[in-house]
């Protein structure tokens, strides 16, 4: 089976498709920075990573854009509070940001486009808006987009004209749109937005962008330039982004492209907390920097992830957490121990590598679990069966070659996961350096320059890092 995944657009699993295989441009909305993500935010960061790593394993080259929003109602709101410019405030939280992300293993995206360095872009994406009459100026100065110029509006939610109209009459005392209904573009400046420097000259105005309007102009901004399309390939958040973010943000590319603007809509289950849904509103978060502190470590972290399919809610508890450790301990004592053996018995007795077969086996089952929608959970489970047997292989004395096998299969299936426990884990830095230069090594392979190709494997050993090159690709280890 290809990689099948559940499309919230059509509401079904389907086949993945991209627009021009093998790449595949993929969009996820990122942190509003005007504070500390939360590990609730961090829990779709963790789906997204998880099907980042899937589709890269399965020889996808994959572009991967993730926004900050740097300028809405909630980063000027701070701002004020603060007696800060914008950037002041938002900077501090961006490198937080990226500190967490890498703690959490999370696999870094090719951009971080800001919001307040595509004004350019946002400016003319509203000026073709008016230009095609889907825009207009409100009565307060502000750009507003007429949802009953865009039919399909209401497609992604399946808000049907009945839920529309009652949303109508809830927000009716907004007279400056000509239809209550109607989302505003661009924002006219008031004295706070001129106070913390959140405001641009625009040919229809002073002001600045709508949260909406900041995702399709940087996606398309993105994918027009590097690769002269307008259709994402996969578009992904929680389910909070349905409505009406991902819901705007169709309305407005679409109208201005008349291009679909995502093939695929992927959206994940909130992490709750006694069932209610972690948020900075409800004050029941912890950030990653409180895990930092408490000692849970990355591996207990995404074990507890991945241990519940993206779409399903997961709650936050103690003993889940706890349950999640001892996972993710077993796993690292279990390649601790493949390695140890892998040194000892490698000339050993080939027991008819029972331990290869079972690693084969579990790699077909993983690609074939994750394959289903990213079904992590059954996945996982392949894991520790696998980890069960193979443990009594070599109780019985298994070696050989078998265990070389076992060892490279698992550290496969780990790098797609990354839930070894923290120590055992290479630093994120080294072992994003080391990705790069593997990439470049093979860059120079492929335009037979060996002697480059040479030199990047001498840079690697000159910091600890032994590679070996196998059919499946290059292994790599700290030595
Ligand atoms: P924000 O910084 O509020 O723009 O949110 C960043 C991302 O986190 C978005 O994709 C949100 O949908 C997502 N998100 C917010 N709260 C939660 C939660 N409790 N569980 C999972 N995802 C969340
Ligand atoms: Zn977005």
């Amino acid at each position: 089976m290809s990689l099948h995944l559940f499309n919230t657009l059509t509401r079904q699993v389907e086949p993945f498709a991209p627009l021009e295989p093998p790449r595949v441009t993929m969009y996820t909305c990122g942190p509003t920075v005007w504070n500390f993500a939360h590990i609730g935010n961090f829990r779709t960061f963790l789906f997204e990573d998880l099907l980042r790593r899937h589709l890269e394993w399965s020889g996808y080259d994959v572009f991967h854009i993730m926004n900050l929003t740097d300028v809405d109602d909630r980063v000027i709101k701070a701002a004020a509070a603060a007696g800060k410019r914008l950037a002041e405030l938002t900077e501090p939280f961006v490198r937080a940001f990226f500190e967490d992300r890498d703690f959490l293993r999370i696999k870094p995206a090719h951009v971080y486009p800001r919001a307040t360095q595509y004004m350019t872009a946002m400016i003319t994406l509203v000026q073709r808006l008016l230009e095609r009459g889907v825009a207009y100026r409100g009565e307060d100065g502000s750009v507003y987009l007429a949802i009953a110029k865009f039919p399909g509006y209401g497609r992604l939610s399946q808000l049907d004209r009945r839920q529309l109209k009652v949303g109508a009459r809830v927000a009716s005392d907004e007279y400056a749109k000509d239809d209550p209904r109607d989302f505003a573009l661009w924002k006219k400046t008031d004295a706070v937005d001129e106070q913390v420097g959140a405001a641009w000259d625009a040919p229809f105005g002073r002001g600045r962008p709508g949260w909406h309007l900041e995702c399709s102009a940087m996606s398309l901004a993105e994918i027009g330039e590097r690769f002269g399309v307008q259709t994402l390939d996969l578009h992904c958040g929680a389910i909070d982004l349905i409505f009406p973010h991902h819901e705007n943000e169709i309305a407005q590319s679409e109208a201005a492209t008349g291009q679909p603007f995502a093939r695929t809509w992927l959206h994940g289950a909130f992490l709750n907390v006694k069932g209610t849904k972690m948020s900075k509103r409800y004050g029941n978060f912890l950030t990653a920097r409180d895990l930092q502190e408490q000692g849970v470590d990355a591996g207990t972290f995404r074990t507890l992830v991945y241990q519940t399919h993206y779409r399903q809610p997961l709650d936050y508890t103690d003993e889940a957490l706890d349950a999640a450790r001892k996972g993710s301990l077993r796993l690292g004592e279990f390649r601790e121990r493949l390695e140890n053996e892998d040194g000892r018995r490698r000339t050993g007795a080939d027991a008819g590598d029972r331990l290869g077969d079972l690693a084969r086996q579990l790699e077909a089952d993983v690609r074939a679990a994750l394959d289903d929608d990213l079904d992590s959970p059954n996945a996982l489970a392949r894991v520790f069966d696998f980890v069960r047997a193979a443990n009594g292989e070599l109780d019985r004395g298994a070696g050989g070659s078998g265990v070389a096998a076992a060892l490279a299969v698992f550290d496969r299936v780990m790098g797609l996961f990354a839930v070894l426990p923290g120590g055992r884990q290479v630093a994120p830095e080294l072992e994003r350096w080391v990705h790069e230069r593997l990439a470049a090594r093979d860059r120079a392979r492929k335009s037979k320059d060996f002697k480059e190709a040479d030199r990047i494997r001498d840079e690697l050993k000159a910091r600890g890092v032994e590679i070996e090159d196998t059919p499946a690709g290059t292994r790599w280890r700290v030595v």
